[in-house]
């Protein structure tokens, strides 16, 4: 059995077919999904999807390519849908100097407003970085140490970095999101960082719609083929499926506290 720790079935991609998609990810051993949301609208959204669906939880906040419809006072509805009981982390935050769509000062404030209200509310983060590696490590640096739960701080969600910054990020506190790009021909430092950390440190993600493993590679993702993701991670391991699986469930439990 596996949890998805990162989708987005809220996403209009599954509007057509959202029960099925649950359904089929339900056959695969995908028995619970994290989803993230990317602004205010999507986290009021996956707030109502994750009260009707049992299975799902919900994390809230602004994705660093929406951080420049973040205003001081959404700060207040963002802590008041906290309080749901579903909600079990701040996410996805973090900064994306790839598409640059918001001035990246603005990225890093509206990042360390959701790093604060973390704290204050004792509940994991969900990190989005891309090609902004050295300023992100730098924040969440400076904000590890003054977080209450040290070794369950969050995510590195679809990790990208090499060995070093991994073994930075779990010895921080973090884990790392392994999602469909270690199962690429071109999957870089990934089996490296896959093989080298401690399966306790590693969490298990689709990031659907996006981001599909082989052999589904450009097309919608879905949180069945989570299973083709611990199926690599256990080949590149020498390990089994089941000692993948229990691990990677486990992990997902522990660091968003799933009853
Ligand atoms: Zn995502």
């Amino acid at each position: 059995m596996l949890i998805d720790s990162h989708c987005h079935l809220n996403f209009n991609q599954f509007d057509p077919d959202r029960a099925e998609v649950v359904r089929r990810a339900v056959e695969e051993g995908v028995i619970g999904f994290i989803n993230p949301s990317v602004d205010l609208q999507d986290s009021r959204q996956v707030v109502a999807l994750a009260t009707e669906m049992p299975t799902l939880y919900a994390a809230i906040g602004f994705h660093p390519n929406d951080a420049a419809k973040f205003n001081e006072e959404d700060l207040a509805e963002l802590r008041d849908l906290a309080t749901h009981p579903k909600v079990v982390a701040i996410g996805e935050i973090g900064l994306d100097y790839h598409w640059d769509s918001t001035p990246r000062p603005v990225q890093r404030h509206v990042f360390e407003q959701h790093l604060n209200l973390a704290r204050e509310l004792g509940k994991p983060v969900i990190i989005h970085q891309r090609e902004a590696a050295a300023d992100t490590m730098a924040m969440l640096r400076s904000w590890a140490g003054q977080h209450p739960k040290s070794k369950n701080l969050g995510v590195l969600h679809s990790f990208s970095g090499d060995v070093a910054m991994a073994e930075e990020a779990v010895a921080l506190g973090f884990y790392l999101g392994i999602s469909g790009p270690v199962t690429f021909k071109n999957a870089r430092d990934l089996p490296a960082v896959v093989t080298m950390i401690p399966l306790n440190r590693l969490l298990g993600e689709t990031d659907a719609p996006f981001l599909a493993p082989q052999p589904f590679r450009g097309k919608r993702n879905e949180p069945a083929h989570l299973r083709l993701i611990a199926e690599k991670i256990a080949a590149l391991r020498h390990i089994s499926f089941v000692e993948v699986s229990d691990t990677l469930l486990n992990n997902t439990i522990s660091l968003f506290n799933l009853e």
